[in-house]
């Protein structure tokens, strides 16, 4: 172990705020690396990759609460639906559907998160602010007994420029109070924003953040 888990953990833990939550971002990191977070109590745990992420399942404790953050395609939901505890990447209608579908064969309601996409750069996936709201108006998520939306996730732009990140993550915000307004407003487990990575997680807890997804903070440079 070249790395100091265990510290990095509680040193991020010691800045959180009561109302938001870590998931420790864990691609590309060995099981090992896993369990020496788990060894101090961290149970939430995020990868972006499915195969990655099935062979991790298979050798590390079952408690494990499994967050899916990468691109996910639908052929690849049957793989992770038995067990996952939330897919916080959903950016269409179709995914959402297909989720609801593997779900339902599983006797399970499977929590998700819409993918938002307020950063300026173009590579990063995720619904347009109108996409999100369009999606929402349309009104077809309410017949997926399946699935249930718990709120919203995006990425900002990686960058240096404080202002930027900061004013994507506000309009985040602003469009969850929007949404929440309209869709959610009795819908008490509407309300995670998971914004926040290692390089701007505390920015983001200043933009209401409910979840942060850090991971090289905690278990260094990934080797791809
Ligand atoms: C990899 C990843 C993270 C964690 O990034 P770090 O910079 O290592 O903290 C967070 N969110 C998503 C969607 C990611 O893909």
């Amino acid at each position: 172990m070249d790395y100091d888990v265990k510290g990095n953990l509680r040193d991020v833990l010691a800045t959180l705020p009561g109302t938001a939550r870590l998931v420790a971002i864990s691609k590309y990191h060995p099981a090992e690396y896993i369990m020496e977070a788990y060894g101090e109590g961290q149970r939430i745990f995020g990868e972006s990759h499915e195969r990655e992420l099935t062979a991790k399942t298979g050798e590390l404790p079952d408690d494990i609460e499994w967050h899916f953050i990468g691109h996910l395609q639908t052929n690849k939901v049957k793989y992770i639906a038995p067990y996952i505890s939330m897919i916080e990447s959903v950016d269409s209608m179709r995914l959402l559907r297909e989720i609801n579908k593997h779900a339902s064969r599983h006797d399970r309601v499977i929590d998700v998160l819409l993918e938002l996409r307020v950063a300026e750069e173009e590579t990063k996936f995720g619904l347009t602010p109108d996409e999100c709201r369009q999606l929402l108006d349309d009104g077809e998520w309410r017949t997926l007994d399946h699935v249930r939306i718990c709120g919203l996730m995006t990425m900002a732009s990686y960058v240096d420029d404080e202002e930027q990140i900061r004013s994507e993550f506000m309009e985040a915000s602003r469009l969850f109070d929007e949404v929440k307004a309209r869709h959610f407003a009795d819908a008490g487990w509407f309300c995670e924003r998971s914004w926040g990575m290692s390089h701007d997680y505390r920015i983001a807890l200043e933009c209401n953040s409910t979840m942060v997804r850090v991971g090289t903070k905690i278990f260094g440079p990934r080797v791809y």
